[in-house]
């Protein structure tokens, strides 16, 4: 046995922390925003008997460019998006991290406005590229004046905008997409992991793509679509950009099983998707009913709640998980963040909440 302080390590790893959401099985998981409603019965038939086809060919490696798969996120994603134009990974988090591989790297630097998605410099360290944080306005909303400004002076190779923005659910304005790409010659990523949950007609930076090459768009299957666990995010963007990223990429580093998984849900996409207006519900009534429990809630967008006024987060976490009920302290001081789940679960949270309040503990 050795302690990782005695290993060789790169420099620029020493003293990091890996990603840590405590993952804990109770019963009411609100911590790491999946969809808690489950894959509808229809959808898992379909998927099951279209991964038991495959299972006898897994012998050969499978579709290193996953034609039918990007045909199908094409089909889903509309917007004029196009196979070609479309790339997939092991979750958007892979699709991120191949994007920093290609274009960014030692000598370059990857800007972003916090708080927001915690993987975002663990992906910066991890490929050696700068990470350049800069602190959102009050209430977290972005401007477009703002944006160009951050932009202009630091003059970053990346910018990473997340529309919704985890962890505070705040809605990105099309226009600010827009002034962060024609503020700089670098590359501008959109992380839409929640755009289903800000409705059907809600704005999207894939309308922006025409004419803009450095504009990428990422999406993911782990949030609205109830598919944490097979790992699919993906993106849109120039097919130009799909060939750096076929630079980076491991090769078939989408298996069989993966992209067969992925194809059978998304011909169920209208079941897969039946629950994003329950969950939205269950959102507007957290951010609704906070108050009243002496809290702050952010307005969210997205199917997760960040509140503050918190005053002991470690309490408070301890005292919900006593009581079966995980939630997420992403240690931003006095704010933590919950996952919109079922209507019962959301009441276990809410009740919780307000009981430790009897007892003073808040
Ligand atoms: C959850 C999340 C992702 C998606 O991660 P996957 O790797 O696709 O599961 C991406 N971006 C943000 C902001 C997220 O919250």
């Amino acid at each position: 046995m050795t302690t990782l302080a005695e290993l060789p390590l790169r420099e620029s790893l020493r003293g990091q922390e890996p990603y840590g959401a405590p993952q804990k099985h109770l019963p009411v998981e609100l911590n790491v925003n999946e969809n808690t409603h489950g894959i509808p019965a229809d959808a898992v038939a379909d998927i099951a008997a279209s991964l038991a086809a495959v299972v006898p060919h897994l012998n050969r490696y499978p579709d290193r460019e996953f034609t039918e798969l990007r045909t199908s996120l094409a089909a889903y994603l509309g917007h004029g998006t196009t196979p070609e134009g479309i790339w997939a990974a092991n979750g958007s988090n892979e699709v991120l991290q191949q994007i920093l591989q290609a274009f960014g790297g030692p000598g370059r630097t990857l800007l972003s406005f916090t708080p927001t998605y915690s993987m975002y410099p663990i992906l910066a360290s991890g490929t050696q590229t700068a990470w350049h944080p800069v602190p959102r306005p009050a209430g977290f909303r972005l401007t477009a004046d703002g944006v160009d400004a951050a932009i202009r002076a630091a003059a970053p190779d990346l910018v990473f905008l997340c529309s919704p923005n985890n962890p505070t659910g705040t809605p990105l304005d099309l226009e600010v997409v827009e002034a962060a790409y024609a503020a700089t010659d670098g590359v501008v990523v959109v992380d839409e992991a929640y755009s289903e949950f800000q409705g059907a007609d809600a704005p999207t930076a894939l309308d922006l793509l025409p004419g803009r090459p450095r504009l990428l768009v990422s999406r993911t299957m782990s949030k609205a679509f109830a598919f944490a666990g097979v790992r699919l995010g993906y993106l849109a963007a120039d097919p130009a950009v799909i060939d750096a990223l076929r630079l980076v990429r491991l090769p078939y580093h989408l298996s069989a099983l993966t992209q067969t998984a992925a194809v059978a849900a998304l011909r169920h996409t209208d079941e897969m998707l039946a629950n994003v207006d329950r969950i939205r519900a269950q959102r507007d009534r957290i951010v609704r009913e906070l108050p009243a429990l002496g809290f702050s809630p952010c307005e969210s967008a997205a199917n997760f709640v960040m509140f503050q006024g918190v005053e002991d987060t470690r309490r408070v976490f301890e005292e919900l998980v006593a009581r079966g009920i995980i939630i997420r302290d992403n240690g931003i001081p006095h704010s933590m963040r919950v996952t919109a789940g079922t209507e019962a679960e959301t009441t276990a949270f809410l009740n919780a909440l307000g009981e430790l309040g009897e007892r003073g503990i808040r």
